[in-house]
């Protein structure tokens, strides 16, 4: 088989070289077929559930290893469901009037799973969940397929996927994962982001057909800055990749060393240079490459590992952890930012047509108020003794912002009426991503102590691109002179009442960006920890006069070709 190269978008920068690995979920379908003897159905059973405790061990081991003892608990209750009477029994009286072992399990774990779901009790509807799950495992084992999730993957690889959703991404193992690369998806997915954060190269938006060019095991490299996989390199394409690869490591070293220094202008006026994280792992990361602060703890994905949602301990035990990396640095907590993409499996979604405008973040925190309050509880506790602030995601208007504010409100007295010791001065702020919250900052200062533009979802909303679909990708333009104007206007407003304004979307660490935010005056830069190094010796070449010039040349441009094309110039010249 010859070299061959195929391109995507590139969604994080870096290079991978390794073996490929094919997530392709387990489509199954059962065979019409007629059942043996009763015996023999369930001997198929006895043997199919044997090997699911094998695996159910593995990942155990290697889920305690990797994220601890209380990760790794779902898998002991489900080898645990494995020998369970009640799905046994189900099982066998289904396969006695003469079903094969596949219908009856089917039927079974269906019946086990409503029983449970029915019963209104969050704890009993996560367990139905369980017990789905390791339904679907003994089929996939009963059908012969292969184990081909992403907690299979035992060497470091490259993995292919026709798309990985958050909680996919949430479970790769960074140890083995060299890189991703997708069929779909878009440069602010948040597969792409978290590729971003993890510092792992991802190629997305590959278009159909990715899956057929690759299997498990095929030897690629993948080039994150350009977007090209390459199939079968040859030896000279793996050296000089290779080299590219020492270099890039070699001048990242050099600016990660002049990064813990503060940022300043080159006129020395001091911006904030935040990190964008998700988990205690990625705080350390941030500090490491010298952020100044969290602009953004997301903090749903803490909700989206799990079949049930976090205990206000365990987010506790998480939150006061990344308080505690950051010392004393100021650090952004956003409210659970579920829904869209991102649904987690314990609430009851609705089937959406258009999800990202449906019920997702503060709607959905509104709604949801124990949940919420938990969330707020952990956060509030927590923040004794630190900077912490409080985030909500996709306001889009004051009436939603009060309604929030009231429940914070109604957390702290609780709080004090039970004597539980909590933070009582954490100031409470908004996104800026939806349209509507842009051309309303002015109204909603009324209410919030300070704001972040979260670009990823104001560039969708803007330009009526779902920020995850390959095919439109073209048209998913941050650059946009429409989004700039909103931008601006937020800065403008927010500064009007006396706010800080920061930014946390993607956008906040593009360097062909950068130039332009500072000119408009922007007080807080929130990106992927690897990005700040460089973002920061950028900053420091630009003095306010200079980028408030680009920023004025760059908001001349009609089409955000043109300001893409203007800003290619400006950095060539820096
Ligand atoms: C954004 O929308 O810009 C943002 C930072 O939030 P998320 O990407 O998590 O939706
Ligand atoms: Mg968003």
């Amino acid at each position: 088989m010859p070299e061959k190269t195929f391109k995507g978008i590139p969604a994080s920068d870096g290079i991978a070289i390794g073996p490929t690995f094919c997530y392709i979920p387990a489509e199954m379908t059962i065979p019409v077929c007629a059942a043996g003897t009763v015996d023999e159905e369930m001997a198929r059973f006895d043997t199919a559930r044997k090997r699911a405790r094998i695996e159910l061990r593995g990942l155990c081991e290697a889920i305690e290893k990797r994220a601890g003892k209380e990760e790794a608990s779902i898998f002991e209750a489900h080898q645990e469901m494995l020998s369970d009477p009640a799905l046994e029994g189900k099982v066998r009286a289904e396969v006695e009037v003469g079903q094969t072992v596949e219908e009856a399990l089917v039927k079974a774990t269906e019946e086990l799973a409503s029983l449970l779901a029915g019963m209104n009790d969050e704890l009993f509807a996560a367990r139905a969940l369980d017990v789905k799950d390791v339904g679907r495992r003994i089929l996939r084992i009963l059908l012969g397929l292969p184990d081909t999730a992403l907690s299979a993957v035992t060497e470091p690889s490259i993995i292919v996927a026709e798309d990985l959703t958050p909680s996919d991404t949430a479970s790769l193992d960074p140890k083995l994962t060299l890189g991703f690369i997708t069929a779909q998806g878009g440069l602010t997915s948040h597969s792409a982001i978290l590729a971003r954060t993890l510092g792992l190269p991802a190629i997305v938006g590959m278009g159909n057909g990715l899956l057929e060019k690759v299997f498990s095991g095929l030897p690629i490299v993948m080039d994150g800055r350009t977007g090209e996989m390459i199939v079968m390199p040859d030896d000279e394409t793996i050296t000089r990749y290779k080299q590219i690869q020492i270099q890039r490591e070699s001048h990242l070293q050099n600016l990660k060393a002049a990064a813990d220094k503060n940022a300043h202008t080159a006129n020395g006026r001091r911006v904030e240079v935040a990190a964008n994280i998700g988990e205690v792992l990625s705080a350390r990361d941030a500090m490491e490459h010298g952020a100044e602060g969290i602009g953004l703890l997301r903090t749903e994905f803490l909700y989206l590992e799990d079949s049930q949602p976090p205990s206000e301990e365990k987010q506790y035990r998480i939150y006061r952890e990344i308080f505690e990396v950051m010392s004393g640095r100021p650090v952004i907590v956003r409210t659970l930012d579920i829904g869209g993409d991102k649904p987690p499996s314990y609430l009851p979604f609705p089937n959406e047509m258009n999800p990202f405008l449906g019920w997702r973040a503060i709607r959905i925190s509104l709604d949801e108020p124990e949940l919420f309050k938990t969330q707020l509880r952990a956060i509030l506790r927590a923040a004794v003794g630190h900077r912490a602030r409080i985030m909500f995601p996709m306001v889009s208007d004051l009436d939603e912002l009060r309604r929030a504010r009231e429940i914070v409100e109604t957390v702290k007295r609780d709080l004090t009426l039970a004597s539980v010791e909590f933070a009582a001065d954490v100031p409470v702020g908004i996104m800026v991503e939806t349209p509507a919250a842009a051309v309303l900052v002015d109204v909603l200062a009324e209410a919030s102590d300070f704001f972040s533009l979260g670009t990823n979802d104001l560039t969708q909303y803007t330009m009526a691109v779902d920020r995850g679909n390959a095919k439109v990708s073209g048209l998913f333009q941050p650059l946009h002179p429409a989004v700039l104007r909103l931008i601006r206007q937020t800065i403008d407003a927010g500064h009007a009442k006396g706010k800080w304004v920061g930014m946390c979307g993607e956008l906040a660490g593009m360097t062909k960006a950068i130039p332009i935010l500072l000119g408009f005056g922007l007080d807080e830069f929130s990106m992927n920890p690897r990005a700040i190094p460089e973002a920061k010796n950028l900053i420091g070449k630009l003095t306010d006069e200079r980028a408030r010039e680009i920023a004025s040349q760059a908001m001349s441009f009609g089409t955000a070709a043109e300001i893409e094309n203007y800003m290619k110039g400006i950095l060539a010249s820096l």
